[in-house]
């Protein structure tokens, strides 16, 4: 592997960072103290320091050179309201809250980076550090973005780096095109007309439309979108009824739907809503949908993918660099800047979990699960890998 000393001789004091924001998690939003540690790290290192976008969102900014070029590197700053089950020495301090999803480390990964960049890493041109709130389901990509971010801060093009257990440590991810698909929650009332579970006929039965409704759903995906095209539709919830001898007046059904574009989306939104409608007509009871798209899929620019795997090649070798990685139908809110920005995000391998010390809890070591920890062994690999994207991106 191809790492920087001078990061290598400072990762220990990293880690030490790393460690102290996964003992101090904070949920979407209330990244204080977080922001507290990375604007007052950069304003050490002499990185100039804009604090407030999407509230406790951070922008480190360092310019060399007379060269108008500018890259926006971005890392995660928020936890998860998980408990954790790890008991290692730097387990979470606040109960109900963990970084269970590394942003602790993409944090610690991009200090690392801004430190060495500071100190006289050879480009010219602006590096724009981005440090943004609540990617947990919380659009803090989004706030950033209607807080001026890329009007204050221009950016040619924008990378972010997210650590993927199960991917080996000195392994990074590429895809382009889409990497993570849209996250969309619907919800479903029902209403039919309660009474006696006795004398059904005297009433209408929203439990038994509900469940129609439920089953309809699924030939939205096998006969509906076309079946090259990826997406996910999941029922998590039904609620009705608190007797076993009385018909409810409603039924309530909720759940997610994943997919990779916005047409496929729009697809299956009408189909949903004519399924329920029109299903709950049928059983002589009404329906209503609520479809909500919080997140974005989140689509690479091919060239940008290309690019940022050149780099990651110079940094582990061509045997560490997977180029077509099979994109997951999780969601990602960095698919906010992607839309109004050339980029790309791609994985970091964070390994299978035998980091973890002695005594972790149960379980495996994936994303936001409880026992999860990220990998120190990544902090100087992913901290390079920043310095020599930034170095490649703005030529001297
Ligand atoms: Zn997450
Ligand atoms: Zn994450």
């Amino acid at each position: 592997m191809n790492l920087i000393d001078h990061v290598v001789r400072f990762s220990g004091d990293i880690e030490q960072i790393r460690r102290d924001i996964h003992a101090h998690p904070e949920l979407r939003f209330e990244e204080r103290r977080t922001s507290d540690l990375v604007a007052q790290r950069l304003a050490e290192w002499g990185v100039a320091v804009t604090r407030g976008l999407g509230g406790t969102g951070v922008v480190g900014t360092l310019k060399r050179g007379t060269s108008g070029k500018s890259v926006g590197l971005r890392a995660d700053m928020d936890a998860l309201p998980i408990q954790e089950a790890n008991d290692f020495p730097h387990r979470s301090t606040h109960a109900g809250k963990m970084h269970a999803c590394g942003h602790d480390g993409h944090t610690a990964m991009l200090l690392g980076a801004a430190r060495h960049l500071a100190a006289g890493a050879s480009f010219d041109g602006t590096v724009h550090l981005i440090f943004q709130p609540a990617e947990e389901g919380g659009a803090g990509a989004q706030k950033m973005i209607d807080d001026g971010l890329f009007e204050r801060f221009p950016c040619d093009a924008v990378f972010a780096m997210h650590n993927w257990p199960g991917l080996k440590v000195g392994e990074f991810g590429f895809a382009a095109g889409p990497m993570m698909a849209s996250g969309n929650l619907f919800e479903i009332r029902v209403t039919g007309r309660g009474g006696h579970a006795a004398l059904p006929h005297l009433g209408v039965d929203p439990v038994l439309t509900a469940v129609h409704i439920v089953q309809a759903l699924q030939s939205i995906i096998t006969r509906n979108k076309k079946p090259i095209d990826a997406a996910v539709l999941s029922v998590t919830i039904i609620k009705a009824g608190d007797a076993t001898n009385v018909v409810p007046d409603g039924a309530f059904i909720s759940g997610t739907v994943r997919t990779f574009d916005e047409p496929v989306t729009d697809l299956i939104e009408s189909r949903m809503r004519q399924i329920a409608e029109l299903t709950a007509q049928a059983h002589g009871a009404t329906a209503t949908v609520n479809f909500e798209r919080y997140y974005p899929p989140t689509i690479n620019d091919a060239e940008q993918a290309a690019f940022a795997a050149a780099v990651a090649e110079d940094v582990v070798g061509a045997a560490g660099v997977i180029r077509d990685v099979e994109p997951t139908m999780g969601s990602e809110d960095f698919s906010f800047m992607l839309r109004v920005r050339p980029g790309a995000y791609f994985w970091i391998g964070n390994g299978e979990g035998t980091h973890r010390a002695m005594g972790h809890g149960a379980g495996p070591c994936m994303l936001h699960n409880a026992s999860y920890d990220f990998n120190d062994e990544l902090l100087p690999i992913g901290a390079t890998y920043w310095v020599r994207l930034a170095e490649k991106f703005l030529p001297r």
